[in-house]
């Protein structure tokens, strides 16, 4: 054997290693420093209710996550959170799994345990901070694999909670003009139109969709229709504000994944309003109005498992440009 292939075969093994650390530490989530628990900081919110860190490595990036599972009601769905800086999102997972029971995974940006949160992961080895979202991949299985842990079969119903930046840039949608004065900069409203999004508005605006950025986005397959999303119907009878997103390859997001692995999923936005304990009661009570009417009407019956998308044809993932 020669000095070089002794040289990687030890490279090799030592890069094994670090690829199977996992920690896995029960929480108490009354004394966490960390400001998503502090501000939730209730004892009465918690009964019932277990944490668990996990912590990864997964290729070039260290991930760090919070599993919360209802002791008294484990069914129910897979609350996920994946960006560390929305916090309301955060807080409508912990209200929601209790109401509902199920499990969260809530994402937590590894780097800033005591400072700000980001959207992105910046705790990589090598290259550029990586997008939690955009992070499924069928080629490196392992953080997909850890985020779905729990999923269950047949696969319980995926809950993706979000908050954005207030409405959307009006240069980038096909739509009409956007109302008088507005002055949007995020990418999430029910009013953008492009190749991607098609929004269904809802018809008589009543609250959570007097506001333009509460929306569910639904991804149907491109070689099928918008009819082919899951629970599309029965959002659309709720009369939601529905973003369809047409998915030819995958972007890496969670509802891509979904969409091609068959997996029951719908993803709830709405404008962030701050971490003031008025904006992110109002996010999260906007949140947790779409969450009852996705248990309303998506929600799977006991004895009967949800069925996936209808798919017109086999689909494959390939990768695309982020969007
Ligand atoms: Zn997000």
């Amino acid at each position: 054997m020669t000095k070089a292939l002794l040289i990687l075969l030890s490279l090799l093994t030592a890069s094994a290693a670090v690829a199977q650390q996992r920690i896995v530490t029960p929480v108490d989530p009354l004394t966490m420093g960390t400001d998503d628990f502090a501000r939730l900081a209730d004892p009465a919110l918690w009964d019932g209710l277990t944490v668990t860190r996990i912590e990864f490595r997964d290729d070039r990036a260290f991930w760090r996550l919070y599993r919360i599972d209802n002791a008294r009601k484990p069914d129910g769905p897979l609350w996920f959170v994946p960006h560390d800086n929305e916090n309301a999102a955060f807080q409508a997972a912990i209200y929601a799994v209790r109401a509902y029971g199920g499990q969260v995974i809530a994402v937590e940006e590894a780097r800033s345990v005591d400072g700000p949160d980001s959207r992105m992961n910046g705790d990589v080895a090598f290259g550029k901070p990586i997008d939690p979202n955009r992070n499924f991949r069928d080629e490196s299985p392992a953080y997909a694999s850890e985020i779905l842990a729990g999923l269950g079969q047949p696969p319980r119903l995926i809950v993706a909670l979000h908050t954005n930046e207030p409405g959307y840039d009006a240069a980038s949608s096909t739509c009409g003009p956007p109302p008088p004065a507005y002055t949007g900069k995020g990418e999430i409203s029910v009013l953008l139109c492009s190749d991607l999004y098609m929004p269904r508005r809802s018809f008589y605006g009543d609250w959570p969709f007097d506001d333009t950025d509460s929306v569910a986005i639904v991804s149907y397959p491109g070689s099928g229709g918008p009819g082919d999303g899951f629970c599309v119907h029965g959002l659309a009878d709720a009369d939601m504000n529905i973003m369809l997103e047409r998915v030819m390859t995958s972007d890496g997001s969670l509802s891509n994944f979904a969409l091609f692995h068959r997996l029951p999923y719908v993803n709830l936005e709405t404008q962030d309003r701050g971490v003031t304990p008025q904006g992110l009661g109002d996010a999260r009570s906007r949140l947790l109005a779409m969450i009852g009417t996705v248990m309303d009407r998506c929600a799977p019956i006991d004895g009967l498992s949800l069925r996936p998308p209808r798919l017109a044809e086999p689909i494959r993932p390939t990768r695309r440009k982020r969007r």
